[in-house]
């Protein structure tokens, strides 16, 4: 028999039961299995007037163990949240620490929740591709309403225990969590004496159905505009949400169990669930400690205020810190706050930022321009010029003025970081922190671990990044890191294939149909094409030999930069972002090739979507193969936080993995045939080919540091 995670002891005249399976108290087929018995205790001893449902570990429990998603599943009315609800005794939730997804649903199912201030409750299901299955769907919309409901549910967010009291989800608020025990056993007497049961079960839906049928539309409208990949999701919350409405109970209950069911397996939710796991191992690094306690940091400062740097000093000043934004002379470091305000001004216009919190923000930010000012730093992050000299130049000043202990980290996009800090002083208390732009939005933060970076700076870089909010994923010091090399080949594809036949509007409609919530020329025109164009002209002085992009080349010799010039793949109306197709380009393109001649063809979409992908899933094989990545999470992960991959496709390698080693192989094989030797299968890839394992099989070759 697998141990018990659920405890039942009577203490007096009220049962308290236990769940206890750490770290989370995650629910499983056992756990639930133990509260139905547990409850069935309460009920059959003649002493136990009511019971009191807790969590070990400071928490209730923090959702359905996701890995037993799928599997059997417990007929509705058979449930544990159904026998709770059914008890003819009180059941009491005491909450501590989290109450989210299948927590917050046996929460639910129990006549009375108290909680402590500092817990957190949700369903957050929607998030991982399916709805709440046990009965949240059902009792929320009757506690709250359907308006409140749906937005719960849809968004998956997390609500803190007071505003979930201000709801009516919680009924009684403990500020001391030691005192929750106690109040909820008072309570329990209290509902017990007076018989009363307060089953969420028998509550009307509040509301009238023209009413609802507007949150209903609006709710839907939601799910057509989401970006998280679970749109599915989020419709099938809707109709769950109206089954409640139009149903008995019961019957509600038995569309919910119906409609989970349907999403489960779908390909949808695997990916998603697979994303939500990548994400977690990528908080793993071989040989990587565990610092406790996890170090904070009050005092930070960086290096140039240029886009990334000022990014990244608002990423700062977002979460309370100090800033020292340091930058050439005075000048130029007030130039980089004003740019840092108008920023703001922007968000404060659009009414996502309050001008208080503006100010706050601002206030945070110090311009200087002389590194004394960064002695009692806890951490600086170096934005200036791709430049390794420049940058040496700047770790050797930042060695001399950081305190011992300061973390020292590098915003390089593509130098390995001995190449500047080889031979200094404080290498070891280096690290990359590659940011993404703009970097005040985007959540990845590549950590690149340098060959003379120590164990403990990776880690103290890791806890940089998750206290600014970022999503931190280690890499090797190799060329472009893992997240830019890994994307470099499927950059040079897309611009390709314009060459040889298909359009600008083709490949940005195959990648959003794909799932992108906006095609890569269009990305292109929002950052302005000039930039790649200056990178060209210097990689053409260097090698005559480079391999330049003619048509993007002679747009931008057009004047054409993207949306700041109005007109760049596409054109743009004055004061509209919304690309629009225009003739001109398609001119250009037509002028390019024939000057060249470069025979055009019609290419199909499937070709469209899987050169540059298939291309990068080359490159990742080969990054994984050198041990430059961990895993092929860790580059999944990247894709989705730094490039806007698809979240309902997991992400490159898992995608990957839907077609198989062998069908990729084969096919970058015809590719070399037909477009020329930068197409080569790597060892790697090959080998997966012949074996026919998976891309998530792949075993680690990255070195831990001893
Ligand atoms: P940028 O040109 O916008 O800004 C660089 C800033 O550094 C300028 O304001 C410059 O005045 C300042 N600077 C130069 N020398 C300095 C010095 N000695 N002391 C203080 N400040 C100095 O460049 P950027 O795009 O912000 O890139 C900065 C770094 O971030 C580069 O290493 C780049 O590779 C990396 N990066 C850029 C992007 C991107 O999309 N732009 C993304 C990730 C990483």
């Amino acid at each position: 028999m697998p141990e018990t995670s659920v405890s039942w002891t009577r203490r007096g005249d009220v049962a308290l039961v236990v769940i206890d399976n750490p770290p989370l108290n995650a629910l499983g087929p056992e756990t639930s299995r133990a509260l139905v018995a547990a409850v069935a205790r309460s009920e059959a001893d003649p002493l136990v007037v009511a019971t009191v449902v807790t969590g070990a570990h400071d928490t209730f429990v923090a959702g359905a163990d996701i890995r037993q998603l799928g599997g059997p599943s417990t007929p509705v009315g058979e449930r544990a949240t159904d026998r709770i609800d059914l008890s003819d005794k009180p059941v009491v939730a005491a909450i501590d620490g989290f109450a989210i997804g299948g927590g917050l649903e046996i929460a639910l199912a129990c006549h009375f929740r108290i909680a402590t201030a500092r817990a957190e409750l949700g369903l957050s299901e929607s998030l991982i591709g399916v709805i709440p299955g046990g009965g949240g769907t059902q009792r929320l919309p009757r506690l709250v309403g359907v308006d409140r409901a749906l937005e719960i549910v849809q968004s998956g967010r997390r609500i803190a225990a007071p505003e979930a009291q201000a709801l009516g989800i919680v009924d009684r608020l403990v500020d001391d969590p030691a005192a929750l025990e106690e109040t909820a056993f008072a309570e329990a007497r209290r509902l017990a004496a007076a018989g009363d049961l307060r089953r969420i079960r028998d509550l009307p839906v509040p509301g009238d159905a023209a009413t609802r049928a507007e949150t209903f539309a609006a709710a839907r409208r939601r799910a057509d505009a989401t970006k998280a990949g679970n749109r599915k999701a989020l419709h099938a919350a809707v109709e769950a949400v109206e089954a409640a409405c139009a149903l008995p109970f019961a019957a509600g209950m038995a569309r919910e169990s119906e409609i989970f069911a349907s999403l489960v397996g779908s390909p949808e939710a695997k990916a998603l669930r697979y994303a939500f796991f990548a994400e977690r191992e990528a908080r793993k690094v071989p040989g990587m400690p565990k610092l406790d306690p996890a170090p904070r940091f009050a005092a930070g400062a960086v290096i140039g205020a240029g886009t990334m740097g000022s990014g990244i000093a608002m990423s700062m000043a977002e979460v309370g810190m100090g800033v020292k934004l340091v930058e050439t002379d005075m000048d130029a470091a007030r130039r980089g706050l004003s740019r840092i305000d108008a920023t703001y001004a922007a968000s404060v216009a659009r009414g996502s930022l309050s001008a208080d919190e503006k100010a706050r923000r601002l206030a945070r930010i110090e311009p200087v321009a002389d590194y004394a000012a960064l002695s009692a730093c806890d951490v600086v992050v170096e934005a200036v010029f791709e430049d390794a000299a420049l940058k040496r130049a700047i770790f050797d000043r930042l060695a001399q003025v950081m305190k011992p202990g300061a973390l020292l980290l590098s915003n390089t996009s593509t130098i390995p970081l001995d190449l500047f800090v080889g031979g200094n002083s404080r290498a070891a208390d280096v690290a990359g922190a590659h940011f993404f732009s703009p970097a005040n939005v985007m959540k990845l933060v590549e950590v690149v671990d340098g060959p003379q970076t120590a164990p403990a700076t990776l880690a103290r870089a890791f806890a940089f990044a998750r206290q600014l909010g970022k999503v931190a994923v280690v890499a090797g010091s190799c060329d472009g890191f893992v997240a830019n090399r890994s994307r470099a080949p499927f950059q040079t594809e897309y611009q390709l294939m314009v060459e040889e036949g298909a359009a600008p509007e083709q490949v940005d409609r195959v990648m959003m149909e794909f799932g992108y919530p906006i095609g890569p020329f269009m990305v292109g025109d929002i950052a302005g094409l000039d930039i790649g164009y200056a990178v060209r002209k210097l990689n053409l002085a260097k090698d005559p030999d480079f391999r330049t992009l003619p048509i993007a080349d002679r747009l931008v010799e057009m004047g054409r930069k993207g949306q700041k010039t109005g007109a760049g793949w596409y054109r743009y109306e004055p004061g509209s972002r919304k690309p629009v197709s225009d003739p001109v380009v398609a001119q250009v393109i037509e002028d390019v090739c024939r000057e060249r001649g470069i025979a055009r063809r019609a290419i199909p979409d499937a070709e469209v979507l899987r050169r540059p992908l298939f291309a990068a899933v080359n490159e990742a094989c080969r990054i994984l193969e050198e041990g430059m990545a961990v895993r092929p999470g860790d580059v999944d992960v990247m894709w989705l936080h730094g490039f806007g991959f698809p979240r309902q496709q997991g992400g490159l390698m898992h995608w990957a993995d839907g077609i198989g080693a062998a069908a990729i192989a084969g096919q970058i094989d015809m590719w070399r045939d037909a477009l020329g030797a930068r197409w080569q299968a790597c060892d790697l890839l090959r080998e997966l080919a012949r074996t026919g394992n998976p891309f998530s099989s792949i075993e680690s070759r990255w070195r831990a540091k001893p």
